[in-house]
């Protein structure tokens, strides 16, 4: 991935301005959507070791599957945050992403806890409600590049 390219989580920032810093761990999530940001890059990136590190210690599960079905993550759009920022000590942030798996369009929605413990953010919980949704081929691609489906993300 070049550095210049546009960061995963659609912030409209590059990568490097980015989540780039907070995965490498060379910059703190400084609010609570900037974590939740930079886990679905994680995410998209298959980047276990960041998911399990930005998990709050009481909640964080052993290990992460990998899953064997590949999963394209193709957008990340925040519905709405309630605290979660410098001042915050908890917040939550509401959001729905979409990606692709075995050609089938699918959307999670979830709103998710996030505390900070030792002036860094961590992921608590989340109640997730996911639902899926074929698109047709010849729509346009939900990851918002303007092509049609079937010659992007598909
Ligand atoms: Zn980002
Ligand atoms: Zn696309």
């Amino acid at each position: 991935m070049s550095e210049q390219q546009q960061c995963p989580c659609g912030s409209k920032k590059t990568y490097v301005e980015c989540c780039m810093p907070v995965l490498e761990g060379t910059a703190r999530a400084e609010t609570a959507e900037q974590l939740m940001r930079s886990r679905y890059t994680a995410f998209s990136k298959m980047n276990n070791e960041y998911l399990l590190a930005s998990w709050a210690a009481k909640t964080r599960p052993k290990q992460l599957d990998t899953d064997e079905t590949p999963v394209k993550w193709i957008n990340l759009e925040i519905l709405d945050t309630e605290q979660g920022t410098a001042q915050d000590a908890n917040g939550t942030v509401s959001f729905i992403a979409s990606f692709i798996v075995s050609g089938h369009l699918c959307h999670l929605q979830e709103k998710s806890s996030f505390i900070k413990e030792d002036d860094t953010w961590f992921y608590l919980d989340g109640i997730p409600e996911s639902s899926t949704k074929k698109i047709p081929r010849n729509s346009s691609c939900p990851c918002g590049s303007g092509k049609k489906f079937k010659r992007c993300c598909l």
